[in-house]
């Protein structure tokens, strides 16, 4: 994901992201996001559910109970979040994103399939062929 996007996310939710700053011995986070930007809605709309939901839960965000993102990445063309703090709604929220992404191409946000191969990743149609013009 591009440093614009990133910045936007880490700063929409600080406290969700909190860690992101953190050394790699304590969190995964520093990382970053580990995707192309087509997931970047679908991060964003995730984490101002979980926000909402922790919310609705009474907490507040200062709160050490408050949800924080542990490593956000892909894995065989899905999106795999990972998050301290979950409770049973925000792990919900999670797995139907996670189901989500296996038809969100990962470059552009349109509908795409995940793709099997060397590396599993999913693409639409046009940025398929994007990447496999520039490999070819
Ligand atoms: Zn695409």
């Amino acid at each position: 994901m591009n440093k614009a996007n990133t910045k936007k996310l880490y700063e929409s939710f600080p406290f969700l992201y909190g860690d992101h700053d953190k050394p790699m011995t304590q969190t995964l986070m520093c990382w970053g996001f580990e995707y192309g930007d087509g997931w970047f809605d679908l991060i964003f709309n995730l984490s101002k559910a979980i926000e909402q939901e922790a919310e609705k839960s009474g907490l507040t965000r200062s709160s050490d109970l408050w949800p924080r993102a542990e490593q956000v990445k892909e894995k065989f063309g899905t999106l795999r979040f990972y998050v301290a703090n979950g409770s049973k709604p925000i792990y919900d929220l999670i797995a139907k994103a996670e189901a989500k992404s296996e038809h969100t191409c990962e470059e552009c946000g349109l509908p795409g399939k995940t793709r099997e191969g060397g590396w599993v990743h999913t693409t639409c149609q046009v940025c398929e062929e994007l990447r496999n013009n520039k490999r070819g």
